[in-house]
């Protein structure tokens, strides 16, 4: 099995209750959650009149090889609701792959590690929360390096667990 990072946002409806939903269904695609951050209400950074997202990453395990896994979270996507549209725009769920072992991959329907993983403190700061000390495996930052030297001053605030 091969470890990986997901960060899961949602800016639609009620967004925590849709994480839930997409953890819960995660199994179900072929990967085994391990652990999941708290969950953080988030400034939008990409695309800005639109409602504040509640983000977290989650640590899993998949068998699933890189493009499959994308395919396999597209294909949850869309079983939570959530219709082709303005990519950066509203959305009930949106699922992205960070990292994936140490793999990088460049092509045009993927890149891992994330290619805004290291300007998204919406991503850092719950990332950090699980593994603050995993590098980056092209510039061999850590999350916390990261986190520390980006230039991204959007808010990200820790929701309260229940
Ligand atoms: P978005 O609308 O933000 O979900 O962007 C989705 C598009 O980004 C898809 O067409 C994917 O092919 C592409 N993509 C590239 N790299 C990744 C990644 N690491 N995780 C998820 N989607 C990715």
């Amino acid at each position: 099995m091969k470890r990986i990072y997901l960060s899961l946002g949602s800016n639609v409806g009620d967004r925590v209750s849709h994480i839930r939903k997409a953890c819960e269904l995660l199994p179900t695609a072929g990967i085994v959650v391990r652990r999941v951050s708290s969950c953080y209400k988030t400034e939008p950074v990409d695309f800005a009149p639109q409602r504040w997202f509640v983000n977290c990453v989650i640590e899993a395990e998949t068998d699933l090889m890189p493009l499959q896994l994308l395919k396999a979270l597209q294909s949850l996507e869309r079983r939570l609701g959530r219709r082709p549209g303005i990519s950066k725009g509203p959305r009930p769920i949106d699922i992205d792959i960070l990292l994936y072992e140490n793999v990088v991959v460049r092509s045009s329907a993927l890149t891992i590690p994330h290619e805004r993983l290291a300007e998204r403190r919406f991503v850092l700061v719950p990332l950090g929360e699980l593994a603050s000390h995993v590098r980056h495996p092209v510039t061999q930052r850590t999350v916390l390096e990261m986190l520390h030297e980006t230039t991204d001053m959007s808010q990200v605030i820790r929701l309260k667990s229940e």
